[in-house]
């Protein structure tokens, strides 16, 4: 393969003069800035470029489309240190997606060079020089025709792909990860787009790896709009046909930005990418990662649904990603993200009109009736951690947003009839204090935070509903005092029914 036309070498910055298509804007009454048409190919780097003297890895992809997936080509180049010995990361194992190194193939280095097997099918050994540009290139075939075993897979046709980070990425060992990485496109069918995580169509993420991993890289047929909401751009991308419209869509996106960028505070990332693409099974998922976030939704699910996928992803920009709390193991403030993140993204829809709270309310009787049948639901402390380290299972993790959520409900619950400002503002300040310290929140200073804001039962909430296991209830006023709670006769679970 290292002769194949498809590899020539291209200097990273010759892409970065790029063509907005500035003729194609149009200005929607909302202050959407709408492109009606398919290409969106526009320079809109997350981060600046620049830092030269640090060490550079940098991937040109190119995509292969066919009948039924698109392949891409990948050239990796890396400068080596001193050593000369190298051992390549091959992708593995990620979000559910499994044995990803069968997906590469045709790997050859540059200059010719040694490549040994590592100690897993997953690693490779090259030998080289000291101080030298290695070209490292593979192609990553994803069969899209294998099972759906989870709704984070690559996905691919014949006029797009998605990959996560971990789903494509070769890389060099953690103590080799240097500080700036570069991605672009090349050769890119007609009329497609180019982003991710980075931004739109070209540009570089600088920063350790951890950040790297936590994005993904995306091309094809996309209907593509730029916002200019909260302070930063948002890039929304929209692939395959939906039920719910490109306006409403794009209108959510916008409400749900503008609304916890304001409410939240923090830094804003210069671009925020947003992608909510067709998924052919009925599910609804999404994943926050870094600058951005990606909905993965069946073309069927209502606007509302979709609405509350998009303020859930976003609010996990905040928590956890600049604040959360940490208790005595990984993961035990799991109920904290999750549950704060659907309480927060259905309170914040209906403040903003987005949603009415009849839905809010149905929402809540859905999960009361699921809470009520979890097997897990008096699972204790002991029992979650235990979970966590050993068989974590879906019951376990939609206890986690239950709980939380029923937890920031009480919450909201008490402050209002105690006559004290939202939870939101318990939640900003907490917000500021993990900003302020760039940690989480120890345990005991979130229980002074919050009771400090009026939340006064907290810690003995958190030791009785969490820590103890025992059943959470719903007070009748959660949502004012034109409901009233029944018994729902199947599941036992407490029905919010309009008086
Ligand atoms: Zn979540």
């Amino acid at each position: 393969m290292p002769n194949n036309s498809r590899f020539r070498r291209r200097r990273a910055t010759s892409r970065l003069n790029l063509r907005l298509p500035s003729a194609l804007l149009t200005k929607e009454s909302e202050g959407v800035t709408m492109i009606p048409t398919f290409p969106v190919l526009g320079i809109l780097s997350a981060m600046t470029l620049g830092k030269t003297d640090l060490p550079q890895i940098s991937y040109v992809v190119t995509p292969i489309p066919a009948e039924d997936r698109t392949a891409l080509e990948v050239e990796m180049t890396i400068l080596t240190g001193d050593q000369t010995q190298s051992l390549l990361h091959l992708p593995h194992s990620s979000m559910g997606a499994r044995n990803l190194e069968r997906t590469i193939s045709g790997l050859d280095v540059e200059p010719p060079a040694q490549l040994l097997d590592g100690e897993v099918p997953w690693q490779r050994v090259v030998e080289h020089g000291p101080q030298e540009e290695l070209i490292v290139r593979y192609r990553v075939d994803w069969d899209p025709t294998q099972p759906k075993t989870t709704s984070y897979r690559p996905l691919v046709d014949s006029e797009s792909f998605q990959f996560f980070s971990e789903h494509w990425m070769i890389r060099p060992v953690e103590e080799d990860q240097a500080a700036h990485w570069r991605f672009e496109c090349f050769d890119e069918p007609e009329g497609w787009a180019f982003f991710g995580s980075f931004g739109v169509d070209s540009g570089s993420m600088e920063g350790p790896w951890t950040e790297v991993r936590d994005g993904f890289l995306a091309g094809g047929i996309v209907r593509g709009s730029i916002l200019e909401v909260g302070g930063g751009r948002a890039a929304v991308m929209l692939q395959g046909p939906m039920e719910c419209s490109d306006e409403r869509l794009l209108r959510s996106v916008e409400s749900v930005i503008e609304q916890q960028r304001r409410l939240l505070g923090g830094p804003v990332p210069a671009t925020f990418v947003v992608s909510i693409l067709e998924i052919s099974e009925d599910v609804l998922a999404g994943v926050s990662l870094q600058n951005s976030f990606v909905c993965r939704v069946h073309g069927e699910r209502s606007c509302d649904e979709i609405a509350e996928l998009i303020a859930h992803e976003m609010f996990h920009q905040w928590v956890p990603g600049q604040g959360t709390v940490h208790g005595d193991y990984a993961d035990e403030y799991q109920w904290f993200s999750e549950g704060l993140a659907d309480y927060f993204a259905r309170r914040f829809l209906v403040d903003s009109g987005m949603v009415d709270v009849e839905t809010f309310v149905r929402w809540t009787n859905e999960d009361l009736v699921t809470y009520a049948s979890n097997p897990h639901r008096h699972a204790d402390h002991s029992e979650m951690k235990r979970a966590h380290e050993t068989d974590f299972n879906n019951d376990y993790y939609r206890l986690n947003y239950m709980r939380g959520f029923l937890l920031a409900l009480r919450w909201e619950t008490h402050l209002r009839r105690a006559g004290k400002p939202s939870l939101v503002h318990a939640l900003a300040a907490l917000l500021d204090r993990c900003r302020e310290q760039d940690a989480p929140l120890h345990e005991e200073d979130f229980f002074e935070l919050f009771q400090g804001h009026g939340v006064t039962t907290v810690q003995d909430d958190v030791e009785r509903f969490i820590d103890r296991g025992e059943l959470l209830t719903v007070q009748p006023d959660s949502f004012g005092d034109e409901w009233e709670i029944r018994e729902d006769p199947n599941s036992g679970a407490p029905q919010f029914h309009q008086r």
